[in-house]
């Protein structure tokens, strides 16, 4: 028994001088030789190239399943100065995103009147508050998506001190833009119509200027909402007329009928308008 306890250790000696021995051997192989035996697939295709044998075959082990994905990940970004045909290593450019379109672009996000200026109020709705509650969830998406967001206002107030004139009021937040050298402004306000029966967005870009943004927001809106298409049309708003980046003013429905009304003061549909919006700048943006 002590005799055959002894030959197992020594056995065991032989096997392990036998694995640390060729490492170094190995190790002093070329670069490109070693890049070549980790690209090896399979341990078949490593014998092949290296000849087999079975401490060869605990080194391909170790290097291609452990050391290798290690080594690949490190080649990236270090390769040399003749990289292995059959190296796997490859870096895809990543797919643009939403996120990519509206980096540190300056969007100026402008919720049509507030505080003593409630806009059209009618069928239990407010339209400054509709305004301001799509515009909040707009801010969130497009901050979402990498862009820096200026609010005109982000409570129930005038943007010019209370009192000031309805001039002083839209000049203020023009002034927001044009200093802050916005890249797009957008103004959100709710419509309304002496005829009840009238419903439906429309959005409007400068008289004289393109209707690229003011379309993309209209055709973003009726996609995500479902609201009848009205179209886009040139206007001389104060707001348009005097801000000196691209902007739009889109009337997100009618206040004066029952239905749109209802549809306004929802959380969900107020999502839907955010969501339309947001996709509108982001389609501009894609396109221009
Ligand atoms: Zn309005």
């Amino acid at each position: 028994m002590h005799k055959n306890k002894l030959l197992t250790y020594c056995i065991l000696c032989l096997l392990l001088i036998s694995i640390i021995v060729p490492i170094p051997i190995t190790h002093a192989a070329s670069f490109d030789s070693v890049v070549n035996t980790l690209a090896a697939n399979t341990l078949e295709t490593s014998n092949a190239q290296t000849g087999s044998g079975f401490f060869q075959q605990i080194f391909d082990l170790v290097f291609n399943k452990i050391l290798g994905p290690v080594f690949n990940i490190f080649g990236g970004s270090s390769s040399t100065s003749s990289p292995s045909k059959n190296n796997p290593v490859t870096v895809k450019p990543l797919p643009p995103t939403s996120g990519t379109t509206l980096k540190n672009k300056i969007i100026v996000v402008d919720p049509g009147h507030g505080g003593s200026n409630p806009g059209a109020v009618a069928n239990n709705t407010k339209e400054a508050d509709n305004n301001l509650a799509v515009a909040l969830k707009l801010r969130d998406k497009l901050v979402q998506a990498g862009a820096k967001v200026i609010m005109t206002r982000e409570t129930d107030r005038t943007v010019a001190p209370e009192g000031s004139s309805l001039s002083k009021e839209l000049e203020a937040r023009v002034s927001l833009a044009n200093s802050n050298q916005a890249d797009v402004f957008v103004s959100i306000h709710s419509n309304s119509n002496s005829d009840p029966n009238i419903k439906g967005a429309m959005t409007f870009y400068p008289t004289g200027k393109s209707s690229a943004l003011a379309s993309a927001v209209e055709n973003a809106v009726v996609v995500q909402t479902g609201a009848i298409d009205k179209g886009t049309s040139a206007a001389n708003f104060h707001v348009l007329r005097n801000t000196s980046m691209p902007s739009t003013l889109v009337e997100m429905g009618f206040v004066s009928n029952q239905e749109e009304a209802a549809q306004l003061n929802s959380d969900s549909y107020r999502n839907k308008l955010a969501q339309g919006i947001f996709t509108g700048i982001v389609n501009y943006f894609n396109n221009n």
